[in-house]
């Protein structure tokens, strides 16, 4: 789109198709202002109010210079997408109420499938309200498929399917080995009692998502260790794992998170798949692994593609990581993170689409046999956010010459930004990050100065990390932009006086 007029233009026939299908829908009736409410003010007044305001008070989040938090700019042909899908109000729970999003989701969720190294054929990928709701989704699927093969032992009808396991490798079962169960019960017709429980593991400075998620689901929560790079503590992990296979508990799945939210680190996945093989060697037991990478998921962007791929802007590990993503069992991803589309999109991809059985259930209501509702954690969900992704994809590309290129220009900046703060004394940046988020440390009272200066000033937006300023890159700086960044960071940093009472970070 190139520029307003354009997207002026593709609006007004938006619009005329929609009053054109309200009429159609009204038999032929003039409809221009809808079904009159009763009462109330004037609808366009109170729509252009509505419009005044947010326009007047909303954040940044379109400047180079808003780097508070991980809002990506929207590409203004994928806002309108969303718009034109909106006007149509399709609910993706069922087809026969989004007969057009539904299969826009199936494509979608053939990209994230495709994104995270999935084949779509066996894997399954939907979209969800954020990165909450698909890993409450992936967490309850590996909890309910963790209680299976007990579940199985204690059922007279199934104890035979899971005769000679021991009980420890029962436990713990390999999750194909459960999904091949599953088959197996599901010819039979039996369907043995869920009894939950287990131990979900993630590093300490994982999403909030996962502590919540434990609460909910009720299984138990151990935090793992975390080393000098922000990532998990592998021998931290394999004395955990080690304990609770030892002991007959569940493993109920181990989260490893792709690009965390406070620092952008990418925890060892390949380590913690190569911990789960040697486990099986070992033990006879497995665990359910979960990528959180619903920030970092789209960077795999730079490995896909014909043209030669952008790999060697991501450092060797996170590689490595991403050559490890298709080995989880599922994957969070969030298209409104880094996807460039507008709340709520969220994303879940699962690598053996069997899997999603164990939480399916049943309803009358709708006509077709397997509305998606009935696989997902949510009941309605936008159909908009399905368009928004779709176009999103189709206009930026998942491959190294689109989404890579647009990354790649982040991860550079953040680099750059990183080695621009390196001396002892005001800002520094203690670590080079994996992705995107730089933080910079410098003591209680000078990060409480600078974010206290930035917030009067208004010029240039951060986020606060602990004692850190944090700098969510989401958008490639230009060598003035940068500059500029820096010297406002510096400044504040050094601006004088006391810190302002309740400025400084938890
Ligand atoms: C943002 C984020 C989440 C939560 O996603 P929402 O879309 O906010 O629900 C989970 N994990 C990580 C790593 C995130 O960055």
């Amino acid at each position: 789109m190139s520029g307003r007029a354009e997207f002026m233009a593709v609006l007004r026939d938006v619009v005329e198709d929609y009053f054109g299908w309200r009429e159609a829908c009204l038999g032929g009736a003039a409809d221009p202002g809808g079904p009159g409410f009763p009462g109330g003010p004037d609808a366009g007044a109170l729509v252009r109010e509505l419009s005044k305001r947010l326009a007047r008070e909303s954040t940044p989040w379109p400047s180079p210079l808003y780097l508070a938090h991980m809002t990506g700019d929207t590409p203004p042909a994928v806002a309108l997408a969303y718009l034109c899908a909106l006007l149509y109000n399709p609910n993706n729970v069922a087809e026969e109420s989004s007969p057009v999003t539904t299969e826009l989701e199936r494509e979608v969720g053939e990209d994230l499938c495709r994104l995270v190294g999935y084949d779509p054929a066996t894997g399954w990928a939907h979209l969800a309200s954020g990165g909450h709701a698909a890993s409450y989704e992936a967490v309850w699927i590996a909890r309910n498929l963790r209680a299976l093969p007990l579940a199985a032992a204690a059922d007279p009808a199934a104890r035979d399917l899971v005769a000679g396991i021991p009980r420890v490798s029962l436990a713990n079962l390999p999750v194909p080995r459960i999904l091949d169960l599953l088959d197996a019960l599901a010819a039979r017709g039996v369907r043995p009692a869920r009894r939950g429980g287990g131990t979900l593991l993630f590093a300490r400075n994982a999403h909030q998502t996962w502590r919540k998620c434990a609460d909910l689901l009720g299984v138990a929560a151990e935090e793992v260790e975390t080393d000098e790079h922000h990532r998990m503590d592998l021998r931290d992990l394999r004395r955990r794992v080690v304990d609770l296979v030892g002991r007959g508990r569940p493993v109920v799945a181990v989260v490893a998170t792709v690009g965390s939210t406070g620092e952008g680190s990418v925890d060892d996945l390949a380590g913690v798949i190569r911990l789960r093989e040697w486990c099986e060697r070992r033990y006879g037991a497995s665990f359910y692994v979960h990528a959180d990478a619903a920030f970092g998921g789209y960077y795999r962007s730079l490995c896909l593609g014909d043209e030669p791929p952008q790999e060697e802007i991501l450092k060797p590990h996170v590689r490595e990581a991403f050559a490890a993503l298709p080995l989880a069992d599922s994957v969070t991803v969030d298209p409104h993170k880094t996807g460039c589309v507008p709340y709520p999109a969220g994303g879940l991809a699962l690598r053996d689409r069997r899997a999603s059985a164990v939480v399916a259930t049943r309803s009358g209501y709708f006509r077709e046999a397997t509305p998606a509702g009935h696989y997902t954690l949510e009941g309605a969900r936008p159909g908009a956010a399905a368009a928004a992704v779709w176009a999103a994809h189709r206009l930026i590309g998942l491959h190294a010459r689109g989404y890579g290129r647009l990354l790649g220009g982040c991860l550079d900046t953040a680099r750059r930004l990183h080695r621009r703060f390196p001396a002892p004394g005001g800002l520094v940046s203690a670590y080079d990050p994996d992705l995107t988020i730089v933080n910079l440390a410098g003591g209680q009272k000078v990060v409480g100065r600078a974010l206290a200066a930035l917030r009067a000033d208004g010029r240039l937006w951060v986020s606060a990390n602990g004692p850190a300023v944090r700098l969510c890159v989401m958008k490639e700086l230009d060598p003035p932009r940068l500059d500029h960044v820096c010297r406002l960071l510096r400044e504040a940093a050094r601006a004088c006086g006391p810190p302002v009472p309740g400025s400084t970070p938890r």
